[in-house]
């Protein structure tokens, strides 16, 4: 659906987009994930047709986006992260003006249609300036389906949302993935990309580092779990053993009245049962044992050596 090959963009000598590839195949939710400046806005502003690349190619659909700028917006619809509404204009007002822009068949009733989906039917005649982000938001999404896209693009889509208007926008995203449509979207919540995503990228300085399933970048060996295991009391031998595990890459003991031991390991489900004979053939009793997985947001870390929040 979508097939980037060696994107390079720069901007008077600074390379925002270094050599970047991939594809995006129909159906799915690519997440493009990134601390600032990592080039995710330049890569999107090219692929809808609103930069030019250096060099390389951007296709959707078979369409160069440099070739046919044209072709290429009527197969897309972006959700953009401003709010670029027009503040005087009611809600109904604002999608009517980009139903025309598009020339839509029939916009009245295809507005209608939109308001209904994303649900301000009632608040349509109001302005938007007494819109909530989330009322703005979803409207914003409304407006970017008013030509019926296959492909829809999401710049942080639940940016200064509270918790509930990010959840009603998720599910929002969601019925459009049921519906096929393919949809890339940026994000700096890492939960957000845990979600929705089929597959994301994660980019740092221009370049997409790492690709894949978030279960996939979870799992791939690059990041460790922490095995947390409470017994009564521990015996240094024990922590040796533990220690000389090929996946363990550190143990702790925290005395905390009792032994907190801390078991940070590449291969948690081969290791605990291991941990736990060694425990028992010496005698000792574990009272509790959690393991906690890495998350997307230790995974990005590791990788670009940032936080995103
Ligand atoms: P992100 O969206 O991941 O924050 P951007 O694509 O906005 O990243 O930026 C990538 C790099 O390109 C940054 O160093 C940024 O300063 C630079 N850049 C982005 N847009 C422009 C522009 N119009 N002119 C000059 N430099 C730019």
């Amino acid at each position: 659906m979508i097939h980037v090959s060696q994107l390079v963009k720069y901007y008077n000598g600074l390379k925002a987009l270094d050599n970047v590839s991939f594809h995006v195949m129909e159906g799915e939710i690519f997440g493009l994930l990134g601390p600032n400046g990592a080039g995710k806005t330049t890569l999107v502003g090219i692929l809808t047709t609103e930069v030019k690349p250096t060099s390389g190619t951007a296709r959707i659909k078979g369409i160069d986006v440099v070739n046919d700028p044209l072709a290429v917006k009527h197969l897309i619809g972006v959700v953009p992260q401003h709010r670029s509404l027009d503040r005087k204009l009611n809600g109904r007002e604002n999608m009517l003006v980009m139903a025309r822009a598009y020339g839509v068949k029939n916009p009245k009733s295809r507005v209608e249609e939109l308001l209904a989906l994303v649900g301000l039917t009632d608040r349509a005649d109001n302005g938007i300036r007494q819109y909530s982000g989330g009322m703005l938001q979803k409207l914003l999404v409304a407006r970017a389906l008013i030509h019926d896209p296959e492909i829809i693009f999401l710049d942080e889509p639940s940016l200064g949302l509270d918790p509930q208007a990010r959840i009603a926008i998720w599910d929002e995203i969601l019925r459009f993935k049921d519906e096929g449509k393919t949809m890339i979207l940026t994000t700096h919540y890492m939960e957000e990309a845990d979600r929705l995503c089929d597959r994301v990228a994660i980019m740092n300085q221009g370049k997409i580092v790492k690709e894949g399933t978030p279960e996939k970048l979870k799992n791939e060996g690059i990041m460790r779990s922490v095995v947390t295991l409470e017994l009564k009391r521990i015996s240094d031998d024990v922590v040796e053993e533990i220690a000389e595990f090929e996946e363990v890459e550190e143990v702790q003991v925290i005395e905390k009245g009792f032994t907190e031991l801390h078991v940070y390991t590449h291969n948690a489900e081969k290791n605990i049962p291991q941990i736990i004979k060694i425990i028992q053939r010496h005698g000792l009793k574990v009272y509790r044992l959690r393991s906690q997985e890495p998350s997307l947001e230790d995974v990005f870390i590791n990788l670009t050596g940032r936080s995103l929040t």
